[in-house]
């Protein structure tokens, strides 16, 4: 069981955005942005590659949910997800990370920049 599974569960708390009986949204707890949270669905599916096509339309409207509620959907954001150990994945269920807040550069993400939000 991963992490994002306990917090599924109630094991460990998160600062929680907005859920519904499929989806939780909850801020990253080392924030890469000034506004950064994780997207997740409750079932547990290993990475992108490994999800059902199915689910991905209904958490599409998800996201642009919470994207719309962080007031992000007009100014603009970032949708990433790290699929794999090369892809940079660390927690292995599912997630998308939004990040928005302030005009992210191209590169902003990388290692030797990581201490900077922009
Ligand atoms: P990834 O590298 O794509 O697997 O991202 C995992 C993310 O989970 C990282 O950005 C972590 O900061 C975040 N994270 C790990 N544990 C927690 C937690 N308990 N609450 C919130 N975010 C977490």
């Amino acid at each position: 069981m991963t992490i994002f599974s306990k917090i599924i569960n109630g094991e460990i708390p998160c600062n929680k955005v907005l859920e519904n009986d499929h989806f939780l949204a909850f801020h990253d707890i080392n924030p890469k942005a000034p506004i950064h949270i994780l997207i997740i669905p409750k079932i547990e599916y290993k990475n992108f590659q490994e999800t059902d096509p199915a689910i991905m339309g209904e958490m599409t409207t998800f996201i642009q949910t919470v994207a719309k509620l962080m007031g992000l959907d007009e100014g603009g954001y970032r949708l990433i997800t790290n699929n794999g150990s090369d892809g940079g994945q660390e927690v292995f269920h599912l997630h998308f990370h939004l990040l928005g807040g302030a005009k992210l550069s191209w590169n902003h993400l990388s290692d030797s920049d990581s201490k900077n939000f922009i």
